[in-house]
């Protein structure tokens, strides 16, 4: 039973600020709509994702293999239509549909709605929160009266329904409704509610921006990690460091490429994950690993990071030796790192230093390395 989710984002809002609309606009260090793209893409049960944009809009999403786009219309209720009459050419059994501006909901909050739809024991299910507060009227700031708020309801998205059925429903349906549930009801579909989230806000105002950010910052998990490293010299005309092979009147021995650099960062990538170090994952009593390419195991931790949901954030490495000099590799060095790590180049740094005389490396017995990561997640 496939499912699909219709994201609205064709509206031209202006009630929430800013010089462009608010799906568009920065929150957390990304755009409003690719929080609400990532949960639903994140969102187990979800086949298909359309999201239906201005035609003026449609070279601002980055393609994705899941996300297929489509025109909206003058109004929300033509824009979905629109969305589900490109659905129809391959229907899905049933459909999410959802306000772009609702970018803090959940993965799990979503599947729950896919779960409940797809169990049907209604063609329509909505979340929506019980009304706490008491309910006035009012006009010049005064009171003017009271209004019951028992039975009332405050609705979201995603409202979820058996495909056809909203689809007979749109075709049917004149004029702009407020959601999709107006417009089942006007069909005669009977919708059921489900538990909605509070944290579920839609963008409106200019204030739901700060709250939606720290709604979404408290789900941010952010690690550090550092590593640390040592090689001595030995004989051979090259040291590997950081991927490059830096000519040198002596190379550097170990068990594997003894690639110090990487080493130490392979280490903090396992440290900010909290797993270990090298030693653990590649043991030298183990033969296989006799000079191996020091890449292998940097490839792993990053797919370790991966495996997590981690993004690597940023790197940064420093060499402690008098010699070889640095400086003209680093480049190379950066390059090097970001084919391994798929980190962007201006995102790993690596620099050197000497200490100045003092100690192994200042006495040149060897080379010394230290690194830090930062990954970081959203969580559900
Ligand atoms: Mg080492």
């Amino acid at each position: 039973m496939t499912t699909a989710a219709l994201i609205v984002a064709a509206g031209r809002g202006t009630r929430a600020g800013g010089p462009v609309p608010k799906q568009w606009q920065p929150l957390a260090g990304r755009r409003v709509i690719d929080w609400t793209l990532d949960a639903f893409l994140a969102a187990p049960g979800i086949d298909r994702i359309v999201v239906v944009l201005h035609a003026d809009d449609l070279m601002q999403l980055v393609p994705h293999a899941k996300v297929e786009v489509t025109t909206g219309g003058s109004t929300r209720a033509a824009s979905v239509r629109n969305g589900l009459e490109f659905l129809a050419a391959s229907p899905p059994a049933c459909v999410l549909i959802h306000d772009v501006a609702r970018c803090c909901a959940r993965p799990e909050f979503i599947s729950t709605i896919v779960q409940h739809v797809r169990d049907g024991k209604t063609p329509g299910l909505a979340p929506a929160l019980p009304v706490t507060d008491a309910l006035w009227t009012g006009e010049n700031d005064r009171v003017t009266g009271m209004r019951d708020r028992v039975g009332l309801y405050r609705a979201q998205t995603p409202q979820a329904f058996h495909f056809d059925s909203i689809l007979t429903a749109h075709r049917a349906h004149q004029g702009d409704a407020p959601d999709d549930v107006a417009i089942a009801r006007a069909a005669g579909l009977d919708v059921s509610i489900i538990d909605g989230d509070e944290d579920n806000l839609k963008i409106t105002h200019p204030s739901d921006f700060a709250r939606a950010e720290r709604i979404i910052g408290d789900r941010m998990d952010i690690r550090v990690g550092s590593g640390f490293d040592v090689h001595r010299f030995g004989p051979g005309d090259h040291c590997m460091l950081c991927g490059v092979a830096v000519p040198h009147d002596r190379g550097l021995a170990g068990h594997s490429d003894a690639d110090v650099g990487m080493h130490a960062l392979t280490d903090a990538i396992y440290g900010a994950l909290a797993q270990g170090d090298i030693g653990r994952h590649f043991p030298p009593s183990d033969p296989q690993w006799k000079g191996a390419q020091s890449h292998i195991f940097l490839r792993h931790a990053v797919g370790l990071a991966r495996e997590q949901g981690f993004k690597i954030n940023n790197l940064d490495i420093t060499l402690v030796c008098e010699q070889p000099k640095i400086t003209p590799h680093a480049t190379a060095m950066q390059s090097a790192l970001a084919a391994i790590t798929g980190v962007a180049s201006d995102r790993i740094s690596v620099k050197a230093t000497t200490s100045e005389r003092l100690g192994f490396t200042g006495r040149q017995e060897g080379i010394a390395a230290q690194a830090t990561v930062t990954l970081v997640k959203t969580c559900a």
